[in-house]
């Protein structure tokens, strides 16, 4: 395995391009803040190079057969377990978070690739009885075209791998621009397809300045359909773009979690569970748990367990092996951090755990629990998107279940009782794409990944992950 940063680079046409005269931009290790690695930027030619190597792979790429397809993805699939140290030390050396963590994230990737390698050999279409008895109709699901995707920093191999893996076995060629904070896993992933076989242009890499790569790639009449995850505000945007060229949209964008813990819950088991979670990837997650609502009776001895595991949480490098929350990923997330905190102070909440910046190296920030936080506090209202998790005692849970839907967001939410009544009221009840009972069991590949309301439109992985992917064709014929 090498120690090796990775060798950042664009990938168009079946080719890595390095700098060569390019823009650079420097990578940073979010626990050092040191630079490891330069980026190239793409250039316009390098971005029209892209767009013509996807429309002509396309033509081939759309008629190769599932199963090949799916044996192509297996291939990346054992490739990314093989590599899964070396790819997730660069992970963690470039996006901060605990080895061990990057490395489940390429696992878990692999999986992903098997699943649409399977799944892609069930694109079926449908006969549709005729009116007369020489006619033949039929409904055909066909490859929509050249794709533009645009992935996030927080995952950024897991988030990479589930749109290609999806745009692939569907026959579309597709042109993703990763994180530019975070290179290293998108640039892993190119290199995996590329060893597997994948014929030049069915994937390309790029990267720039957002905003410019997104509207050149989403107006050129060469892309059919844009898949983007991050915030809410960039994915209005890219919507509202997307909208004007009347191109197909995936967003999968931001969350404010709602947490409910009824008093008939195991309530220690609810806190330790909650405790590990929110501050995975210290909190850097679209559908960490967000706002906590317990319930009165159990408020106390939730309280007491969630703020005493916090305070331990082991904040550190995260190539360190005792480290169980790295540092931000970058410098704008603590800033962010500390405005929620100090907005929450000032408006009567309390600090229970953490609440600050730790060192003056790095972007670390305590792994935080505030209490009694008024609703219309920023950190009960925004995605704070890191560390800090906001807990308020509730009564009634159809008065909770109201304010937990009171936010533009929908993506996932949680809660934890014994009672079936409950959890029945609550999955009726909760508007998001996700409901979690007593355990956490999203983000599999076989099941829908996705939010209602402000946090998108579409489903990644499940038998839906297909979807915004292919267009309809209603072919008659008569005899
Ligand atoms: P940001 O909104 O500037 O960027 C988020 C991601 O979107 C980055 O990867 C960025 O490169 C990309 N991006 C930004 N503008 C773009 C554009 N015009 N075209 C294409 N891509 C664009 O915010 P940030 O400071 O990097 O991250 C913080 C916020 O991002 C959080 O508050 C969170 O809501 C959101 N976020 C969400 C997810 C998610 O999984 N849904 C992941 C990462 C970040």
């Amino acid at each position: 395995m090498s120690n090796a940063y990775e060798k950042l680079a664009l990938y168009i046409d079946g080719e890595f391009c390095e700098g060569e005269g390019r823009v650079e931009q420097a990578v940073l290790d979010p626990a050092t803040g040191q630079t490891i690695g330069k980026l190239p930027h793409a250039s316009r030619a390098d971005l029209d190079r892209a767009l013509a190597a996807a429309q002509r792979a396309f033509t081939t790429w759309r008629h190769v057969s599932p199963t090949e397809r799916g044996a192509l993805l297996r291939k990346v699939g054992q490739l990314s377990r093989d590599r899964s140290q070396e790819i997730g030390r660069n992970i963690t050396l470039d996006q901060g978070k605990p080895l061990a963590e990057a490395v489940g994230e390429v696992l878990r990737c692999a999986d992903h690739c098997d699943w649409h390698a399977e799944e892609g050999r069930r694109i079926y279409g449908r006969v549709i009885p005729p009116r007369l008895p020489n006619v033949r109709q039929f409904v055909l699901r066909e490859p929509i075209g050249v794709c533009a995707a645009f992935t996030p920093w927080n995952f950024p191999f897991n988030q990479a791998i589930r749109k290609i893996a999806a745009a692939i076995a569907a026959g579309c060629t597709i042109i993703l621009k990763g994180p530019e904070d975070s290179p290293s896993a998108v640039v892993a992933i190119a290199r995996l397809f590329h060893e597997a076989g994948l014929p030049p242009g069915v994937l390309n890499v790029v990267w720039g300045v957002p905003h410019e790569v997104s509207e050149y790639l989403i107006a050129s009449p060469i892309v059919r359909k844009v898949s983007f995850t991050g915030s809410v505000p960039v994915g209005k945007q890219l919507a509202a773009l997307a909208g004007s060229h009347m191109k197909r949209i995936t967003m999968e964008l931001g969350g404010h979690s709602p947490v409910i813990v009824c008093a008939d819950a195991e309530v220690e088991r609810a806190a330790t569970m909650l405790s590990a979670f929110k501050f995975t990837n210290a909190g850097q997650v679209c559908v960490s748990p967000t706002r906590f609502y317990i319930e009165e009776p159990a408020y106390d001895r939730f309280m007491a367990k969630f703020i005493e595991l916090t305070r331990g949480i082991k904040v550190g490098a995260g190539l360190e092996s005792s480290t169980k929350m790295g540092p931000l990923a970058h410098e704008r997330r603590v800033t962010a951090m500390s405005e929620f905190v100090e907005d929450a102070r000032t408006r009567g909440a309390r600090v229970e755990a953490g609440g600050e910046r730790i060192g003056n190296s790095g972007n670390f920030f305590s792994p935080t629990v505030l209490t009694a936080a008024p609703d219309d506090s920023k950190i009960m209202q925004m995605e704070p998107f890191g560390p800090i998790a906001s807990c308020v005692p509730f009564k009634d849970l159809d008065n909770v279940i109201q304010r937990a839907n009171s936010l533009p967001y929908g993506l996932s939410s949680y809660a934890f009782t014994s009672n079936t009544r409950n959890a029945l009221r609550i999955q009726n009840g909760v508007e998001a794409g996700m409901v979690n009972i007593n355990h956490f069991g999203q983000a599999l590949p076989e099941a829908p990944f996705g939010g209602v309301k402000d946090s998108g439109i579409g489903s990644e992985g499940g038998t839906e992950t297909f979807d915004g992917y292919l267009v309809t064709k209603f072919v008659t014929q008569m005899d």
